[in-house]
């Protein structure tokens, strides 16, 4: 089996509300379609988040492509690797191992998804089985105020939810108002969790997280600046509240040093940082190995990810239960099935074969149409 040819389509989809966090507003999520052509018939899907612009993207897919072509999507890990070093290394000019993970994902998991077409397999299975049935997730309330925020915990609570997270960073008389509305609003048995996004120095943050204890927060996430792991020990070694990092980890070096600095209690990991699903298991099990739980990342993006996300999680023994969802925050999705609405907080293990998605044409044509708007608007 060769690969005949790879198609990149830009897509917006909008967000059903403005989603607030410590570094901004966003609107909706911006993605490159990523579709693997085969001689033998198949097509394998995958996405790529479209930032900076979804035309730089998919300039360095292109040189991918050149790469790809002709080759067996079985080849796909030498193929990022050839990817990598074309891009970023050949030339000298710069090293770049998390922007390439960022380019690459989405034709990283497009390969996954004809592998499994191919056989006739889930991601899940070719990658060694399943080790649970079903991956919890956490609700995660939008709000422009603390009140907006702690009413939507509220419904997500009722809705099954065991752990509630939240964006702070945005103002730390705000950031305590909403922690205290929303630790109202769900009741004593909920676990919060909170994500400042590296806003706080880390005397701010340990200032903040004495404040927050009495919120009873589960976990705080990358409070301080990602290019420090000493930053993120300093306010661990301190903390009364559980530290994950974030930002700090992309590869797999980023999640050795991490383990042995101790300087996080959890890793935080999602496929559009590691560069697909191979890496974003080899993270994993380093994490495993110093006794660190995975908790799933989410970014701007559409069910694609969140099914290769899941296909990747149910493999993990080291996986956490509050995971990051961002499916409720699309005003359409372009996945026809699996349905990706949570059932008390969880998804079950999904089928396959290869990724198990069906995508719903006319809304991927509407998604494609609201890019190139925006696209026009921003000319
Ligand atoms: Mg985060």
């Amino acid at each position: 089996m060769k690969i005949t040819q790879i198609k990149t389509t830009p897509l917006l989809v909008p967000y059903k509300k403005p989603y607030h966090w410590a570094k901004g507003i966003i609107h909706g999520a911006g993605v490159v379609l990523v579709e693997v052509h085969t001689d033998d018939g198949l097509v394998g899907i995958g996405e790529s988040i479209a930032t900076p612009s979804a035309s730089a993207i998919e300039s360095y897919l292109k040189i991918a492509k050149e790469i790809c072509i002709g080759r067996s999507p079985f080849e796909n890990t030498r193929l990022m690797g050839e990817c990598y070093h074309a891009m970023f290394q050949a030339l000298g000019t710069c090293s770049a191992p998390r922007f390439s993970g960022q380019v690459l994902a989405g034709l990283e998991m497009a390969l996954w998804d004809v592998m499994g077409k191919s056989t006739g397999r889930a991601v899940h299975e070719l990658l060694g089985g399943a080790v649970r049935d079903k991956i919890d997730y956490f609700g995660f309330p939008q709000g422009a105020t603390a009140e907006e925020v702690a009413a939507e915990a509220h419904e997500m609570a009722q809705a099954g939810c065991d752990v509630i997270y939240f964006k702070v960073g945005r103002g730390d008389a705000l950031d305590l108002e909403i922690a205290r509305q929303v630790r109202q609003a769900v009741g004593p048995d909920k676990r919060l969790r909170m994500d400042p996004n590296e806003s706080w120095s880390p005397v701010r943050a340990l200032r903040m997280l004495r404040k927050m204890a009495e919120f009873d927060i589960d976990m705080v996430e990358q409070p301080t600046n990602a290019e420090s792991i000493s930053a993120l020990a300093q306010v661990r070694n301190r903390s009364p509240i559980a530290i994950a990092a974030d930002q700090l980890v992309f590869t797999p070096h980023n999640a050795y040093d991490v383990c042995r600095e101790k300087a996080a209690d959890l890793i935080v990991l999602g496929l559009h940082e590691t560069g697909g699903i191979a890496r974003f298991r080899k993270v994993a099990h380093i994490a495993e190995a110093a006794d660190i739980d995975i908790c799933i990342h989410g970014l701007y993006e559409t069910g694609i990810t969140t099914v290769a996300a899941h296909q990747a999680a149910a493999t993990l023994s080291n996986l956490d239960d509050g995971n990051q969802y961002m499916n409720h925050l699309l005003k359409w999705d372009i996945v026809k099935s699996p349905n990706l609405s949570l059932q008390n907080g969880s998804l079950p293990v999904l089928g396959g074969p290869g990724l198990g998605i069906e995508l719903d044409p006319e809304a991927v044509a509407r998604a494609a149409e609201a890019h190139i708007r925006e696209a026009e608007g921003n000319a």
